[in-house]
């Protein structure tokens, strides 16, 4: 399944704190060791996490990663190990988090994400929405446009989450945080967190904002059963979803009718016994009804997989060749929030891809 590795992928839905080697995160543990407990770090080590201890991983990653110089380390090693499985676009998320012990803003927190991709070096990265143009005319007018995009390239855009701990007035300063940061590349906020907390009209006023103002939004949507609010979910129209796996009929119906597309994470749904096996999981319904979907990680580090994994899994569970994951991974570029300049690159990217595999 070498394949799987060495094609083009998109990756929509994968969370910064949740992508960190396990190799990294040990190594801070240790050294931070006074707060680590023994049952904690039982939790880092295992690689099968119920959803309730996955939450309770998340706040001791942020224990040990929420500091300017360790955000900008792991944003770095995440980049370069997503672009290492030749993901060619990435939407990356995390939540801007205040720390007055470190003297971090929520902005601060963002500054030191994007000092990450400045040091990113394995790769070639473009983080910039200005620079697309450029380096795009500058390839164009040296004549020499298939070079520039043979080389090895990762596209990064970013999203920011709003935690469903947080209030109204905090999920309104990160959307106003996002609009602030679109130059940097930031194309879209998030709803996540624990799903079992707040209430989904705490965040409307914000998200509808962000939607006001052009950005792209996608919801954490049917983690757990809660019929009304995925209802309300889909009416408020995101740009995609998450998860979807506590759907009932009429919820599927609303989905599909309105076609919004959703980043389906077979690992940690598994793991997180969100849905049973993957054999009912309803990527098969999905795939089948040409629902748009996207296959992606979620916590390739929490959940110990990665892109290429993912595909494998799917491609594996659901018998489908070569040919139709690299449909469904070309297709994904629809429904990235990015402009229409990153689209038409990514879409020679995978056409180029495709020669070489006819
Ligand atoms: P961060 O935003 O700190 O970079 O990434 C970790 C955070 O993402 C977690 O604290 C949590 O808020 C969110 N997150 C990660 N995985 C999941 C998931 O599977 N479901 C939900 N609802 N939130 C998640």
């Amino acid at each position: 399944m070498d394949w799987c590795v060495a094609m083009p992928k998109v990756e929509l839905h994968a969370h910064l704190n949740g992508s960190i080697r396990d190799t990294t995160l040990l190594e801070l543990a240790k050294e931070k060791g006074n707060v680590v407990s023994v049952d904690m770090e039982h939790i880092i080590l295992k690689h099968d996490r119920s959803l309730r201890e996955v939450f309770k991983l998340f706040d001791l990653i942020h224990i040990l990663t929420t500091d300017h110089e360790t955000v900008t380390r792991i944003t770095k090693e995440v980049v370069e190990d997503f672009a290492a499985e030749n993901v060619v676009y990435l939407e990356l998320r995390t939540t801007p988090k205040r720390n007055d012990a470190k003297g971090m803003s929520k902005k601060s927190y963002m500054q030191a994400v994007i000092e990450g991709l400045r040091a990113v070096k394995a790769v070639d990265i473009d983080f910039v929405p200005k620079l697309d143009a450029e380096t795009l005319a500058n390839c164009h007018s040296a004549g020499n446009l298939q070079s520039c995009l043979q080389r090895k390239k990762i596209h990064v855009r970013l999203l920011l989450s709003i935690d469903r701990r947080e209030t109204t007035e905090a999920a309104m300063e990160t959307v106003n945080l996002a609009l602030q940061m679109k130059h940097l590349g930031v194309v879209g906020i998030d709803l996540s967190g624990n799903p079992t907390i707040g209430e989904w009209r705490t965040f409307l006023p914000a998200l509808r904002f962000a939607k006001e103002q052009g950005l792209g939004v996608t919801l954490h949507c049917g983690e757990v059963p809660n019929p009304g609010e995925i209802y309300a979910m889909l009416d408020f129209l995101p740009g995609r979803i998450g998860h979807a796996c506590f759907f009932e009929e009429d919820h599927w119906r609303k989905l599909k009718s309105y076609k919004i597309p959703v980043e389906v994470c077979l690992t940690s749904n598994i793991r997180t016994e969100s849905i049973s096996s993957l054999d009912v999981h309803h990527f098969a319904d999905l795939y089948n009804s040409e629902h748009p979907l996207i296959l992606c990680t979620d916590d390739p580090g929490v959940f110990s997989t990665s892109v290429s994994g993912e595909y494998i899994l799917a491609s594996t569970t659901f018998g489908l060749g070569q040919k139709e994951m690299f449909r469904l991974a070309s297709n994904a570029v629809d429904f990235i929030f990015a402009d229409n300049r990153v689209k038409e690159e990514l879409k020679v990217t995978f056409a180029s891809a495709s020669r070489e595999l006819d």
